[in-house]
């Protein structure tokens, strides 16, 4: 705790108070400790804040932002872990900034044209992008900043580290480049906790995590006391911390205690940055990926999903049939139409809502929510009574009435692109759902109308990406009515899920010669195995063992071929080696390849350590070792 030391100036003994930091001397937060008191250094922001809780340290100094990348989610979390456990009231007492000037370090004689690793903490490594792209060298994260220069100076060998002077001075390693940081001046904004004594009437803290932006100007009004964090263009939804929420109102739906605080990662009422485009201001708002989720169906943000099923939904038995085979193929949404949107009035129209209902059966049977189509305003209340997402067809793109009537029932909406809607006219579409009260509403591109007649449509994944950069709606693609005809099928759909769409939509057919209804175009089951194989789907708990196999299978082939290659590349270093003089073995290197099989492996240890074991082993030996 405290100590007391002397003041040369001061005929009284000073107490100085301990503060607790995370990282390594030399790092920022040490100095940031240095300001309020003795630095005691922790290694996790969990231990730290459980010292202070214990009253081994007085203060607490944990960053909170960044002036260049925004908030330090990392701290943040630890805190809020810490409260909930604790049921703690801790303080900010105070917020210190300290400027923050990164510089390049390497190991003496390490020339610039030499580096061919930085290291350093992620937070720095992202602010530092134009430097690694100007040695086109390879990122490697550390905790802090001053392990980073640790690291580099223990492992020699051309790297550089990213940290602050003092840390690349004390360990001994020499500055390359000063200021290295996009954006200067650099700061690193630090809340000082400390633990309230229970006299005063002390807040907690609670962190939320991305709440939408309407929610910040609603604490806002309420008088809440909001401290601006800024964003950055990448990551623009970066957050501000909230602090003393007086009252919270009732539209949050969330309780403030009495004296609560709140640390709020969310976007600050007064930074809300503008939509993308301005006369769509809720498709094109910028805002973290909206997540669609029913049951197993998660869609958006890094979540992807493929809905298959049939064209059309034929019978019970059809529709039970294919649920059961989309399912074990690992189709997380079951599709069938109900009313079928046909150029001829004479063709198959849809068994109607008769057939919803057979269609829902077969979706409970398996476990999957079902996706149906809905063609007009009156049939938009009885299906979304049973169907679990509302397709709007691609006839339908810019039915202005069934958007809005189909954004009121509160179901997620799957809007097809029209064949002749531009990006922009399908994201007005998309507006007019959300308008009508959805928020969960899905883009699928189906293939648009070109002059090209040997497909049934011009599957447009260039449009599909424009529309990536304007919104965060879940975009999928639907590679069967781009392509009218099953061959082309598993082709469009790799293309799709190589340019990033979060879903694909595939028809799927049994015995498709005697299809009611797109027949030409629909996978056979196997086929749709086959292809959800190769995107890494599990099969359903329904699926097979040897499936499973199969993907192990794969995966070893892939695994020979790797090792095969890396040794290869061994033998053509030990020649580069041999020919400069050079030795063969290089401990630092070594140590390189354990750590980055270690971070590919996260907290499996022991397989990291076996693999890289067996590696190194290996590529001594095809490099001619003889130690
Ligand atoms: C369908 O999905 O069955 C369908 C009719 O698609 P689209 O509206 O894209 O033609
Ligand atoms: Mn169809």
């Amino acid at each position: 705790m405290s100590e007391t030391i002397r003041d040369d100036d001061a005929t009284t003994p000073v107490t100085s108070p301990s503060a607790g930091y995370q990282g390594q001397p030399g790092s920022f937060s040490a100095r940031a400790a240095a300001r309020c008191g003795r630095p005691v250094p922790y290694p996790s922001f969990d231990r730290l804040l459980r010292a202070l809780v214990a009253g081994e340290v007085d203060e607490a100094v944990i960053p909170a932002a960044t002036r260049v990348a925004g908030p330090v989610l990392e701290p943040l979390e630890a805190l809020a872990r810490t409260l909930s456990a604790e049921a703690l009231r801790l303080v900010v007492a105070d917020e210190i900034e300290i400027p923050v000037r990164l510089v390049l370090a390497a190991p003496r004689g390490v020339e610039l044209s030499d580096v061919r690793e930085v290291w350093s903490q992620p937070p720095a490594l992202r602010q530092c992008a134009r430097l690694l792209s100007r040695l086109d060298a390879v990122p490697l994260e550390t905790h802090d900043t001053a392990e980073a220069a640790h690291r580099v100076a223990a492992l020699g060998g051309p790297r550089a580290a990213v940290c602050a002077e003092e840390a690349a001075l004390e360990s001994g390693l020499v500055i390359l480049e000063e200021d290295v940081s996009d954006v200067r001046p650099n700061a690193t904004r630090f809340f000082r906790l400390v633990l309230g004594n229970g006299a005063e009437v002390l807040p907690t803290i609670r962190v939320l995590r991305f709440a939408g932006a309407r929610l910040a100007a609603a604490l806002s009004e309420s008088g809440a006391e909001i401290l601006a964090l800024p964003g950055t263009p990448e990551s623009p939804v970066n957050g501000f911390a909230l602090l003393s929420a007086a009252a919270l109102p009732k539209a949050t739906g969330l309780k403030a205690r009495a004296g609560e605080t709140l640390l709020w990662l969310g976007p600050t009422p007064d930074h809300v940055p503008p939509p993308r485009l301005k006369d769509l201001p809720r498709a094109t708002e910028v805002r973290p990926p909206t997540v669609v989720a029913v049951g197993p169906f998660v869609v958006g943000g890094g979540h992807r999903a493929v809905i298959a099923g049939p064209c059309a939904v034929e019978t019970p038995d059809q529709v039970m049939r294919l649920a059961k085979e989309v399912a074990r193929a690992g189709a997380t949404a079951l599709r069938g139409g109900v009313f079928k949107p046909r150029t001829s009035p004479y063709a198959f129209q849809g068994h109607g809502l008769e057939a919803l209902a057979w269609l829902k059966a077969a979706g409970d049977a398996v476990g999957l929510p079902i996706v149906t189509e809905v063609m007009a305003p009156s049939q938009v209340g009885p299906v979304a009574e049973v169907a679990d997402v509302l397709q709007i067809g691609a006839r339908n793109c810019q039915n202005y009435d069934l958007l809005r009537e189909a954004g009121k029932t509160g179901r997620p909406v799957l809007l097809k692109r029209g064949f002749g809607t531009t990006v922009e006219e399908w994201l007005a579409a998309a507006e007019y759902v959300l308008e009508g009260g959805s928020r969960d509403v899905m883009l699928c591109e189906r293939g648009i109308r070109t002059f090209e007649k040997s497909t049934r449509g011009t599957l447009d994944l260039g449009g599909l990406l424009v529309a990536r950069g304007l919104t965060h709606l879940p975009l999928l693609a639907d590679p069967s009515h781009a392509a009218g005809r099953r061959e082309l099928v598993p082709g469009l759909a790799r293309a799709a899920w190589g340019a990033g769409a979060d879903g694909l939509m595939i028809e799927v057919h049994d015995v498709p010669e005697s299809a009611l209804c797109d027949g030409p175009q629909a996978l056979l089951p196997e086929d749709l195995e086959t292809l959800l194989d190769e995107f890494g789907f599990l099969p359903g708990p329904s699926g097979s063992v040897e499936r499973v196999r199969r993907a192990i299978d794969r995966i070893d082939t892939e695994i020979g071929r790797s090792v095969s290659r890396r040794l290869s590349l061994c033998r053509a270093v030990a020649e580069i080696k041999r020919g400069s003089g050079r030795p063969i073995r290089d401990e630092a290197r070594e140590a390189t390849v354990r750590a980055r099989f270690e971070e590919a492996l996260g907290t499996d240890a022991p397989s990291a350590s076996v693999l890289a074991d067996a590696l190194i082993t290996l590529g001594l030996k095809a490099e001619g070792w003889k130690g």
